[in-house]
């Protein structure tokens, strides 16, 4: 059975603390089982899966475990066009304002008409937006789980088994693994493992796979330091000669791709986007119900070229 499946299948919410016990039990015995030493390194609130010898190892490939909290709208991406992004934030942002004050003018209004006190009505109204809208803003943040989680982000968790499972015995030693807490919640797993591991924080080369189920164009986001990574070029030769999906790699000045690598100064994000004409590439469904694919060409292709990559260094 295909990890991604599997996943699906046995641990498809990893929002609570059973849940996310229960799969970080599962997955350690699994790499166990795969010949990797693995644990769970513990820091705040947040317990990160570390699987092989992440302080010396030549690459790191990583992706968080945690599932968001479900919204009525996704949590649109345009990589590419920042413009698109920031105008969306903010469309979202007056959006929530908008509900919020309405949620509250009716509370006044209500109030209002039934004591006959407006001044009362009034109070109620201005007290009432702001506790509508910090409400709707707390459960963006930590409300219900996303039952449908499919590319975010059991796709990249999918993606970093399956490279573990394609890596050639011999050359298991010489990457690690991580699989990150609260990425939802800012990112809380990776800082704390950056803060922690500060050779990694600065020198490490890292691939940090989130949402790369949905969409068949493979796209790679990397910085200056990244770029100019011994490893680089190996990791690009190695991902080039997979076949099935078109790969495209950018650089991450000028783009925005908000996940953990970028806690990382050589941190590569990877995400598949679906292209339209005037936006460009985007991310749609996540943090929505409707997060329910998770292409297993997209995973392979990935698995592959990073197995690739890693038994080329
Ligand atoms: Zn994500």
């Amino acid at each position: 059975m295909a990890y991604i499946d599997l996943l699906i299948e046995k641990f498809p919410i990893r929002k609570n603390k059973a849940q996310k016990e229960s799969f970080r039990s599962w997955v350690v015995a699994e790499a166990e089982k795969l010949g990797y030493t693995a644990q769970v390194e513990k820091k705040g609130s947040s317990n990160n899966v570390v699987i092989g010898d992440a302080d010396n190892a030549e690459a790191i490939f990583t992706a968080h475990y945690d599932t968001p909290p479900v919204m009525p709208v996704p949590n649109f991406i345009t990589p590419c066009n920042v413009l698109v992004y920031l105008l969306y934030q903010i469309v979202l942002t007056v959006l929530i304002i908008g509900v919020g004050a309405g949620l509250g003018v009716l509370a006044g209004v209500l109030v209002g008409a039934l004591s006959g006190d407006w001044d009362v009505g009034a109070m109620v109204g201005s007290l009432g937006s702001m506790i509508a809208m910090w409400a709707l803003i707390i459960l963006m943040m930590f409300g219900p789980a996303n039952k449908n989680n499919a590319n975010d982000n059991t796709s990249g968790v999918a993606s970093v088994l399956e490279t573990m499972a394609r890596i050639p015995a011999e050359n298991r030693g010489k990457v690690a693994f991580i699989l990150f807490d609260n990425e939802e919640k800012g990112m809380l797993g990776s800082s704390a493992f950056a803060s922690k591991h500060k050779q990694v924080k600065k020198q490490t080369l890292l691939v940090n796979m989130d949402c790369v189920g949905l969409g068949e164009n493979i796209l790679f986001f990397s910085p200056k330091k990244a770029r100019n990574h011994a490893h680089y070029e190996k990791l690009m030769a190695a991902v080039n000669a997979q076949q099935g999906r078109p790969v495209e790699w950018f650089n991450m000045e000028g783009h925005l791709y908000p996940s953990d690598q970028s806690q990382f100064k050589c941190g590569i994000a990877i995400c598949s986007c679906k292209k339209a004409k005037v936006i460009g590439y985007y991310c749609d469904r996540i943090h929505t119900k409707h997060d329910t694919i998770a292409d297993a060409g997209n995973i392979a292709l990935i698995a592959d070229g990073l197995a690739a990559f890693a038994q080329s260094l």
